[in-house]
C-alpha cells in the first residue's frame, strides 16, 4: 500500500481582496495541498501585472544578491520607504499592526484546512499579550515577524523568541539587511525553532552556510523572490531536512482569484532527489516542527 503523504504550505497570507478562501481551497485541492499555514496580510492589495521588464528586474535582483550582495542589499533596502513597499514603480501601503483576527476568522471558517501564524510587530505595545492570546488557540502554531517591512533590529524580537523557545513553537522571520542578523536568535536562543522566509532572503548563500550547522534553523521556499534554481541550490547546500515548502501567495498574483498553486510546488518536484526527500520538504519537515 502506498504511504499517504501530507502536503502543507508553511507560508501563505490571507487577503480576500485578492484571493477568497473558497478559491484558495479549490487551488489547494487541485494540487493535493492538505493544509496551509496562514499569516495576516502585510500590505495593501497588491496585483502585479505581467511584464517582461518586471521579470528582468527580478532576475537582476537575484543575480546581484547571489553574486554582488553589497549592491543587492542596497536595492533590497530601497524596496521599503516611508511606510510603503515599492515594487516596479508601484507603491503598496505596509500594515504596521498585523490583524491576526483575519487569520483566526479564516480558521473558524475552514478549521480542517488552515493553521495560523501570529504575526507581530515588536514596536507595538501588548506584544506578549497578543502572542499569548493567539497561541492559546490550538490552530495557531507559531509567530511570524517581519523586521524588513516593519523596520526594526532583530534584537527587538528577544522577548518573543524567549516565549517561543519556552513553548516549543517555531518563529518564521522575513529578515532585513541588518548585518549577520540571521545569527542573533540562534546564538541567543539555541533551542528556538526558526524558519527564515524566502530561502533566507536577503542573505541566501551566506545564511545557508551558517544554517547548515544549526540544528533548529530552517528556510522556506516561498515567494517570487526565489526561483527554481535558487530553491535547488538551497536544498543542495542545506539538505532536504532543512527546507520547507511554502508559496507566499496571494502575493505575486496578477488578477483577482487567479492564483497558480502549481508553480511553487513544481519547483520542489523538479529537483533531482528521491521522492521520499521531497515529501519531507513538502510537508513532513514542517509537521515535525509544529507537533
Ligand atoms: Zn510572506
Amino acid at each position: 500500500m502506498e504511504e499517504i503523504h501530507i502536503i502543507v504550505d508553511s507560508h501563505f497570507h490571507v487577503d480576500e481582496t485578492m484571493l477568497t478562501l473558497e478559491k484558495m481551497i479549490e487551488g489547494m485541492e487541485k494540487n493535493n495541498i492538505t493544509k496551509t499555514a496562514l499569516i495576516a496580510p502585510m500590505n495593501d492589495t497588491m496585483f502585479e501585472p505581467e511584464s517582461s521588464f518586471q521579470h528582468y528586474l527580478q532576475r537582476l535582483f537575484r543575480v546581484l544578491i547571489l553574486n554582488a550582495p553589497q549592491i543587492g542589499l542596497k536595492i533590497y533596502d530601497g524596496l521599503v520607504k516611508d511606510g510603503y513597499l515599492k515594487l516596479y514603480g508601484n507603491s503598496y501601503k505596509i500594515f504596521f499592526q498585523p490583524n491576526n483576527d483575519i487569520v483566526a476568522d479564516a480558521i473558524t471558517r475552514f478549521p480542517d484546512r488552515f493553521l495560523g501564524w501570529v504575526a507581530v510587530n515588536p514596536l507595538f505595545p501588548n506584544l506578549i499579550e497578543e502572542v499569548d492570546f493567539y497561541l492559546r488557540k490550538p490552530s495557531f502554531i507559531g509567530v511570524k515577524a517581519h523586521p524588513f517591512m516593519h523596520g526594526y533590529s532583530i534584537k527587538e524580537l528577544e522577548p518573543i523568541a524567549a516565549i517561543c523557545e519556552s513553548k516549543g513553537v517555531p518563529m518564521i522571520i522575513h529578515l532585513s539587511s541588518e548585518k549577520e542578523s540571521y545569527k542573533y536568535l540562534p546564538e541567543n536562543f539555541p533551542k528556538l525553532k526558526l524558519i527564515y522566509a524566502h530561502g533566507g532572503l536577503p542573505f541566501w548563500k551566506k545564511l545557508w552556510k551558517y544554517v547548515k550547522d544549526q540544528p533548529n534553523v530552517f528556510v522556506d521556499t516561498s515567494s517570487d523572490y526565489l526561483n527554481p534554481f535558487i530553491v535547488k541550490m538551497a536544498v543542495e547546500t542545506l539538505g532536504y531536512r532543512k527546507v520547507l515548502f511554502g508559496c507566499d501567495g496571494p502575493y505575486g498574483m496578477k488578477k483577482f482569484n487567479e492564483y497558480d498553486y502549481s508553480e511553487k510546488k513544481s519547483w520542489i518536484e523538479a529537483i533531482q532527489i528521491p521522492d521520499i526527500q521531497k515529501e519531507y520538504i513538502l510537508g513532513k519537515n514542517f509537521l515535525g516542527l509544529i507537533e
